[in-house]
């Protein structure tokens, strides 16, 4: 094994939305800048991400005449997360969420012009660029190479180099088995999050039963070293719980999740009750079905719901009887093992409330309430879903590393999904690309 030795201003570890990010922005300031990759290819979680991003007082918002400011978003970010997030960090996050759309602009990534509304709030702030996720990283993988950010792929971070307290560089395995010596003004931590660590997850997951789509090397090697380093780490428990899908999907389908969770269907307990209001903001509703018995949910729909949605092509699992189909509600109910009785007049009431307009029972709004008329029926079993986890060293608004004291560690930065301090309860779609693009690009900032 040979020790290779390299020097530079400042290293991402991580190649996805913060390490792109920041690598841009710091070339665009005259730094000398690298990306660790632990993959063969960059982008992590934010690959297969939907493109959403949450911005406040932006031209698209005032195109369209919606009334909205920064500080009406960072009172709603504060809000709902019960004020368990720093308001310092919420503060740039705001402040910089439609200069971040600009700024993207800037690099190639459209954006488009429809501004939507998701969690608990009623204004439109959720902007999408064109070609979701994937495209984000191509441009800014694309723009960080023109800029000539060195990306070293198959290259994983092992340990950071602590040389009198500072944060002198970062070590690391290339492919070949060899070690690398990276020297640097300041390292950025940007693995992303831990999902795909059982260890970590048992330990610290609220949601024990679910289902994980995290990608990328989502181990939390990144808190682990900050932790080494002497950080603060906080907030492991808190995740992007986003509604549920069938037990057993490797990773999140197209078609789950807009069958699953943007079609607001009837869900039961194995109990056969309804128990909630299935619209209920993503990260409520995989905590309901949580609470559940053995955390299971079934969604009951009629073959017009399966015929009407452009991602429902269940043919796989109906054949394989993974999910069940009856021409009656009581054949149903054997086919899926629930009580007959109780499951018949559930969805029998749901009908009826479907008719008249009214969910008598948990309010669902009635746009959103369609009776199953269209036989056969069928019942889609699903556990809790998370997208992925927060949490993890305790960061400044500069994006400095904090010891448990408070007092930064010199040369150590963190930026996205491993960080800690931002919500609690994910509070909005579009809110996990603007933490982490924002933070690797503040990160960047800092460095002299
Ligand atoms: C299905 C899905 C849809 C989503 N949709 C949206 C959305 O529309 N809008 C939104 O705001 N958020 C969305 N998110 C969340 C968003 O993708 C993440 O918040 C964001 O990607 C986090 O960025 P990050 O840089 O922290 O981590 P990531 O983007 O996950 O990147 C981390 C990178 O670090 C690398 N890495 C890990 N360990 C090492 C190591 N030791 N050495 C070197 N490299 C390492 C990984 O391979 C990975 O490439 C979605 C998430 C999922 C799972």
């Amino acid at each position: 094994m040979t020790t290779k030795k390299i020097e530079t201003d400042v290293v991402f570890v991580g190649g996805g939305s913060a390490g792109l990010s920041g690598a841009v922005r710091a070339r665009e300031l005259g730094l000398r800048a690298m990306i660790l990759e632990k993959l063969g290819s960059c982008g992590g979680d934010a690959m297969i991400a939907a493109g959403y991003w949450v911005a406040a007082e932006t031209q698209f918002q005032k195109d369209q005449g919606i009334e909205d400011s920064k500080d009406a978003l960072y009172r709603y970010f504060m809000d709902i997360s019960s004020y368990k997030a720093r308001p310092d960090l919420i503060r740039v996050l705001v402040d910089r969420s439609a200069s971040n759309l600009e700024w993207m602009q800037k690099q190639g990534l459209v954006i488009g012009k429809e501004v939507q509304t998701f969690g608990t709030t009623t204004v439109p702030r959720v902007h999408q660029n064109e070609g979701m996720g994937a495209q984000f990283v191509k441009t800014m993988k694309g723009r960080a190479e023109e800029l000539g950010v060195e990306i070293l792929l198959k290259t994983g971070a092992k340990k950071l180099i602590v040389e009198n307290g500072s944060v002198a560089g970062v070590s690391a395995e290339t492919e070949g088995g060899d070690e690398l010596e990276v020297r640097a003004k300041g390292v950025v931590l940007c693995t992303g999050g831990y999902g795909r660590n059982k260890k970590m997850v048992s330990e610290h997951q609220p949601i024990k039963k679910h289902a994980m789509v995290s990608a990328g090397w989502a181990h939390g090697d990144g808190i682990q070293m900050a932790k080494e380093a002497g950080a603060e780490i906080a907030d492991l428990n808190t995740c992007v719980g986003y509604k549920g899908d069938m037990p057993g999907t490797a990773g999140l389908s197209m078609r789950s999740f807009f069958l699953l969770m943007f079609s607001n269907y009837p869900i039961v307990n194995k109990l056969g009750e309804r128990f909630m209001d299935e619209s209920i903001w993503v990260p409520y509703f995989a905590n309901a079905l949580s609470n559940q018995p053995d955390s299971i949910g079934f969604v009951v729909i009629d073959d017009a719901m399966r015929t009407g949605n452009p991602f429902s092509d269940l043919s796989k699992e109906i054949e394989s009887g993974k999910i069940k189909k009856a021409d009656t509600f009581n054949d149903l109910a054997t086919q899926a093992r629930l009580p007959a009785d109780k499951f018949v007049a559930t969805i029998e009431q749901y009908n009826d409330f479907a008719k008249a307009g009214n969910d008598k029972e948990f309010g669902k709004p009635a746009a959103l309430l369609a009776p199953l008329a269209t036989p056969p029926f069928y019942a889609i079993e699903i556990i809790p879903l998370i997208l992925n986890t927060a949490g993890g060293p305790i960061i400044d608004k500069n994006a400095r590393v904090l010891t448990p004291d408070g007092t930064p560690i010199p040369g150590l930065y963190a930026a996205g999904n491993n960080t800690a301090g931002f919500y609690d309860s994910y509070p909005s779609t579009g809110t996990g690309l603007q933490i982490s693009s924002i933070f690797g690009q503040v990160a960047a900032e800092q460095i002299k």
